[in-house]
């Protein structure tokens, strides 16, 4: 297998296979011919597996699936058309006729919110642990109608690390799997599977796409982890929907035994609730993964420079990042994160609110907008943002103090990114 910034260009993709087109061909159409009788059977009975209709699937869209699975060393890739559809599918999927999800409670806002107060009507409740740093608080939560533990390996908005390979053994000693959000870090800086994750979901409209130009997700099944036939009994029906030529009903499991949630979510949901990446979007993402290498390692450099600068300023009363001065993540990112914890901080602004308010509008090179992994780098206050809908409560236990701010490095120059904190702080300190 090539390297990681061999695969992130090449992978999923044969020119020769696409009129030669160096690029690849973006495939803005909505229906594919079927050519015969013949062959439409042969493409709904799964016995060829080509295009025939863009929600379930398009060239331009399986191209970056092919490069998303070679990137993670996954079995399978689901393109879809934002971080949140992966989210939902996924945990929706896994819980169908009830069960539950235990995950971290220091998360991105959105999955937050769902997973608080929008998965539970569908059965699906979501039981945040007691401690996210200490592995047997998810233990302890693991009940028979458990189906998965949930984690961001770097959490938005602290840049938290847990320790994956403790949480895949607990997982899989209780045969459920290990779910992991892995947007922030990225294939570049981390790869979960290796570490024991099952099933790895990204938001590709972060760093993975890097332009914050497209609104993109994925999910990835390790191809390792075998379904619980009781637990997971929705992968093992006969599907009325998954047929063969003679009419004998299959299951996802029959047909991809080590990438069932995949075929599961394409067969139902990608079939009936229908959030299909388009391919233009997938186009984007393919464009953009093309420089990630170059781009997180730089984004990484640039944080870690901004963090070290803002531990000097007597105006911020905290700085969380990894490898920060009092930060309790060292030693996971030494082991999980070699290349760098990121490009992901926050810190506590020591002023008021107005104070706060002159500081981001005294900014020239920090957007003020709730994007994260953007070429730009981005500046964003997440207690009245993007986690504005927890309640205090539950931010308090996410960490989430009320004077936190929440930096993404970008691609910038770092020491005019320095130079520009350094002018707001003075500005409005003065
Ligand atoms: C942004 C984000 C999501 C949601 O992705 P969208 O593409 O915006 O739907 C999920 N997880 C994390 C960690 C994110 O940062």
């Amino acid at each position: 297998m090539a390297d990681f910034d061999t695969l992130r260009i090449r992978a999923g993709y044969d020119p020769t296979e696409h009129n030669n087109s160096v690029n690849v061909p973006i495939y803005q159409t909505a229906a594919f011919e079927l050519g015969s009788l013949d062959r439409a059977e042969a493409l709904w009975t799964l016995e060829q597996d080509d295009a025939l209709y863009t929600r379930v699937g398009n060239p331009t869209v399986a191209i970056l699936e092919q490069r998303l699975k070679a990137l993670d060393g996954a079995h399978s890739a689901l393109a879809l058309a934002s971080g949140m559809a992966a989210i939902s599918y996924t945990i929706l999927a896994l819980t169908e006729g009830g069960g539950n999800i235990i995950a971290s409670n220091s998360i991105y806002g959105g999955s937050e919110d769902a997973f608080a107060h929008f998965f539970p009507r569908f059965g699906a409740n979501i039981k945040f642990v007691a401690d996210r740093n200490d592995p047997k608080s998810y233990e302890a939560e693991i009940d028979e109608n458990t189906r998965g533990i949930y984690i961001e390996t770097i959490s938005n908005p602290n840049a938290e690390l847990y320790d994956i390979e403790a949480l895949a053994e607990i997982a899989h000693r209780h045969h459920i799997p290990l779910i992991v959000d892995n947007t922030v870090a990225t294939p570049y800086l981390l790869n979960p599977i290796k570490h024991g994750a099952d099933i790895v979901i990204y938001s590709a409209t972060k760093a993975l796409g890097g332009h914050g130009n497209a609104i993109a997700g994925a999910v990835l099944e390790s191809g390792d982890f075998v379904y619980d036939r009781d637990k997971y009994p929705q992968f093992y029906e006969p599907s009325y929907k998954i047929k063969d030529r003679q009419g004998n009903r299959r299951s996802a499991y029959d047909v991809d035994p080590k990438g069932p949630l995949g075929i599961h979510l394409r067969a139902y949901y990608l079939e009936f609730i229908g959030a299909a990446l388009g391919p233009f979007d997938a186009y984007l993402v393919i464009q953009g993964l093309s420089t990630i290498s170059e781009r997180v390692e730089k984004q990484t450099k640039n944080a870690e420079k901004i963090a070290a600068f803002l531990e000097t300023r007597k105006e911020v009363s905290f700085v969380k990042y990894p490898t920060a001065k009092n930060s309790r993540y060292k030693e996971l990112a030494a082991k999980y994160f070699p290349k760098g914890a990121g490009y992901l901080l926050s810190f506590g602004f020591d002023g008021t609110e107005e104070q706060l308010d002159r500081f981001i509008r005294h900014l020239n090179y920090f957007s003020y907008h709730v994007n994260i992994g953007d070429v730009r780098s981005l500046i964003v206050n997440s207690p009245k943002t993007t986690h504005a809908e927890l309640d205090e409560e539950h931010r308090r236990r996410a960490g989430i103090e009320d004077n936190l701010v929440r930096i993404s490095a970008g691609l910038e120059n770092a020491d005019d990114l320095i130079s520009d904190l350094r002018e707001a702080f003075d500005e409005v300190f003065a």
